[in-house]
């Protein structure tokens, strides 16, 4: 079938050529392809009716479920743009980005009614409040209000380059920003996965997939688009449940799905893993963060599809880089690496003044393809730091290539240790560190030296009743390490601060040991 030129027009196409076909699945209850594109147009003429305007944007702070992706495509279709809030943050950060889009109209979930109520004086610019599962006698639910409205497809021009969805980065390294991301940037992730066809990529209408990753961030909003694009069938899971996901691959047959490692070591750790039936699985991809050796086996054991490792982020739309079953080989070196550039891809590896290194050297990470943001949303000065006017975007990750082209994330840049001149990344002495049985997890901070500038500290998570002292830890790294990586200080913590997607904030873990100094980022 021809291409649509943007994703209003894909929901048209699906609705023409495979209506009664389901699109989601949301607790028992389905919506067909023809039901979404009619649901769409009533979300359109009910925007207007509020009196949103093309390129405004509209915030969502709820939990994953069908009633999302009805508003997301229904705001593309009206050109508004949808802004997903990440609901796990403080009334004060909710408040801060629904302001900071200037959103005219607020869908709430019934689990933060009660929290917008409590921040509704701070956020002024909210002048329609719709509730999508009742729950609220002030304000109006969802599902009156779409049908009451007509549902005459709205017909305006879309464009490439509009913006079809505002998705807040994870806020690891910072305060999260507002990529912005057009019809055409998903367009271009659809088509790198099509390319060369690798096979991991090839969706058919048959396929199940499961959406577990929350919607406020590119797994779980990007995730949902690409089945829906394909014509698969999105079983959406309101929020990530370790059982819960078990319980869809025996109810479901779900066939593929995205999960970040943090999620995927809580389903394995699930008792009832190795009783479930994976035979209709075929491909599980996994991204966003490390994945350690010791879990990747373990899913591969469990799950026995095939696994596809992912690295990119939110302003890249999504993935960029992709590491294919057939390297996923014990023993196999590759299987360390975050894989090779998707079709239509570029990588290059850059030194701090921006010049390019060979391979093995370690450096920025810096990608070019259609799928790189518009821009941030309200920050000017961000989005020329990120995004050149060549198109190249710096990732803010340091990592190398192999000469075959295969990708190795160390970390972020902002992590990175500079002690007496030399750069450390965090993530070679984390792993040295980890091989101390008595260790669960552990994280490595700079923090502030008098005479080296920083030095190598170590933040660890004891496996229950191991009692590895300081020194032992020290002394264990420093045989298998260089001197000025080992850490010089060792403190014992009872879990290590993350953010939704499993990610360490290291950040958190640093700023005590900071406060009142400067630390130099290049
Ligand atoms: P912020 O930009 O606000 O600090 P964030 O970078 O964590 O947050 P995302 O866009 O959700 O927000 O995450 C993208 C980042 O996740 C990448 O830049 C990279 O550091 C990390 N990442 C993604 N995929 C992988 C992977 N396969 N392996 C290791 N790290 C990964
Ligand atoms: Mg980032």
């Amino acid at each position: 079938a021809e291409e649509p030129a943007n994703l209003a027009d894909m929901v048209r196409a699906q609705a023409m050529s495979r209506s009664n076909a389901i699109a989601f699945e949301f607790e028992g209850r389905e919506t067909s392809f023809g039901e979404l594109d009619i649901r769409t147009n009533r979300v359109v003429n009910g925007l207007r009716a509020l009196g949103v305007k093309a390129g405004e944007r509209i915030a969502y702070l709820g939990k994953n479920s069908d009633i999302y992706f009805e508003l997301l495509l229904g705001a593309m279709k009206a050109k508004v743009v949808m802004a997903p809030v990440n609901w796990r943050l403080a009334g004060p950060e909710i408040a801060f980005i629904v302001e900071d889009c200037k959103a005219p109209v607020l869908f709430v979930g019934p689990e933060f009614v009660a929290q917008i109520r409590t921040i509704k004086a701070q956020i002024p610019s909210v002048r329609t409040v719709i509730t999508t599962e009742g729950g609220a006698p002030e304000w109006q639910d969802f599902t009156a209000w779409r049908d009451a409205q007509s549902a005459n497809d709205p017909k305006g021009e879309i464009t490439p380059q509009d913006i079809a969805i505002q998705l807040y980065t994870s806020g690891t390294t910072g305060k999260p920003k507002g990529a912005m991301l057009s019809h055409s940037n998903f367009l271009s992730l659809v088509r790198a996965g099509g390319g060369e066809r690798p096979d991991w990529n090839i969706w058919t209408e048959d396929d199940v997939s499961l959406v577990a990753m929350p919607i406020f961030h590119i797994g779980g909003s990007g995730w949902g688009m690409l089945g829906l694009y394909h014509g698969a069938k999105g079983v959406i899971a309101r929020e990530f449940d370790p059982t819960k996901v078990l319980d869809f691959f025996e109810q479901s047959g779900i066939t593929k799905l995205f999960m970040v490692p943090a999620a995927m070591q809580f389903v394995v750790r699930q008792p009832r893993a190795r009783q479930v039936d994976f035979s209709k699985l075929r491909y599980m991809l996994y991204g966003a963060s490390p994945i350690p050796a010791a879990l990747l086996k373990e899913c591969i054991e469990i799950f026995k599809c095939g696994f596809v490792q992912m690295y990119g982020m939110t302003e890249t739309t999504g993935t960029i880089v992709a590491l294919p079953p057939e390297d996923h080989v014990e023993g196999l070196d590759r299987m360390r690496s975050a894989g090779k550039a998707l079709p239509g891809v570029e990588l290059a590896i850059l030194d701090a003044n921006g010049n390019r290194l060979p391979p093995g050297e370690v450096g920025e990470i810096a990608t070019r393809s259609g799928s790189n943001m518009a821009g941030y949303w309200n920050l000017p000065e961000a989005t020329a730091k990120t995004l050149d006017s060549d198109g190249w975007l710096r990732t803010g990750d340091a990592g190398y290539m192999d000469k075959d082209g295969y990708l190795y994330i160390h970390d972020r840049i902002k992590d990175m240790i500079i002690s007496g001149g030399e750069n450390i990344y965090p993530a070679e002495v984390e792993s040295a560190i980890c091989d101390h049985p008595d260790i669960a997890e552990v994280a490595v901070i700079g923090v502030p030296d008098d005479k080296w500038g920083e030095v190598v500290k170590a933040i660890v998570v004891m496996k229950p009743s191991k009692r590895a002292t300081s020194s032992d830890i020290i002394n264990f790294t420093r045989e298998r390490i260089a001197g000025f990586k080992t850490p010089k200080s060792v403190d014992f913590i009872e879990a290590l601060p993350r953010n939704a997607s499993g990610k360490i904030l290291r950040r958190h873990l640093r700023d005590p040991y900071w406060a009142g100094k400067d630390r130099q980022v290049n």
